[in-house]
């Protein structure tokens, strides 16, 4: 099977890298010197010079990008992604979208005889470097079925969550809870801090207890108390997701007065940190904000 792969970003790379291995890789980045330094790694792979030169020849496209927006414009012009795709071909988007929009790109492709399907990544780019992302899947059975054999050197795990846009709506709910732990637990272990409890053991505390999440048992640990704070995933993505699930469910009239809080906490947070923080900063902000340190 072939393959065009557009978007070498922090998770698209390893993501890209897994697919590699495999025969007629092509690879398309906005910024070419990050698209040229990919295929002086890997050996074989094809690099395109536009998204139609991406899809052309190839069975299938995966995009992950920023956010839906992108993708829709990569679809469009003479050197688009439809200008190449032929009919009886899929493409897979992995970026953490939004459904409404999934909904008109699939709507666009479907008139070319193009299968779509939404398929959002979790695990981060230390589980895409293992081929062990978890995709969470929008689409017709059919479609995903044939997704399913597109994302199979990344994925560790494949799951159909219903038609298209159900993956992204997904996500975005996921990645909304990761926000509420990350805030919430920044504001917590400051307080303890503060209060003259050793964060260290605060944390053993928390992650035999009933306060704990995937924040506390996995993040705070490896990056929080030891003080590396890697960069692995931007806070304005994280911003973006946080306002597709808040939109979300307004748009369905549920009340998330608990997702618009933490909406604003990260749209506050994005203008103050920056395009370029990680989505684990607001703990590091927590810090400062209280004057205390979370190491031990
Ligand atoms: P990055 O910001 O690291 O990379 C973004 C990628 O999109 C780059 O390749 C960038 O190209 C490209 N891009 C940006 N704007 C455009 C544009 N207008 N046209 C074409 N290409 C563009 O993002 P990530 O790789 O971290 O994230 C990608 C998607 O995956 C997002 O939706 C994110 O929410 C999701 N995600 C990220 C995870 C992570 O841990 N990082 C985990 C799970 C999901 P260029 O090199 O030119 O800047």
């Amino acid at each position: 099977m072939k393959i065009g792969f557009a978007g070498l970003g922090a998770i698209g790379a390893p993501m890209a890298a897994r697919c590699a291995a495999r025969d007629g890789l092509a690879i398309w980045n906005r910024t070419p010197a990050r698209a040229e330094a990919f295929v002086a790694e890997h050996a074989g792979v094809r690099l395109a010079g536009t998204p139609r030169e991406l899809a052309e020849g190839v069975d299938a496209v995966i995009t992950c990008l920023p956010t839906s927006a992108e993708v829709m414009a990569l679809l469009d012009g003479p050197d688009g992604l439809l200008a190449g795709l032929a009919p009886g071909t899929i493409l897979v988007d992995c970026t953490s979208g939004d459904p409404a929009s999934s909904r008109d790109i699939a709507e666009i492709l479907a008139a070319r005889g193009i299968a779509f399907v939404d398929a959002p990544v979790s695990g981060g780019p230390p589980l895409a470097a293992k081929g062990a992302l978890t995709v969470m899947c929008g689409g017709s059975p059919e479609a995903v079925a044939s997704a399913e054999a597109v994302v199979a050197p990344f994925a560790g795990r494949v799951v159909h969550m219903g038609p298209v846009g159900a993956g992204h709506a997904m996500k975005a709910i996921n990645n909304a809870l990761l926000a509420v732990h990350i805030v919430a637990l920044g504001e917590g272990l400051v307080t303890l801090a503060k209060a003259g409890i050793d964060p260290r053991a605060a944390v053993e505390v928390l992650n035999a207890s009933s306060g704990r999440s995937f924040v506390s048992e996995a993040l705070v640990p490896e990056r929080v108390l030891t003080g590396t704070w890697p960069q692995m995933f931007r806070l304005a993505l994280l911003e973006k997701d946080i306002g597709i699930a808040d939109g979300l469910a307004q748009s369905l009239g549920i009340s998330a007065p608990v997702l618009a809080e933490v909406r604003e906490q990260y749209r506050a947070l994005r203008a103050r940190l920056g395009e370029s923080a990680d989505y684990l900063d607001p703990i590091r902000t927590a810090e400062q904000d209280a004057g205390v340190l979370l190491r031990g």
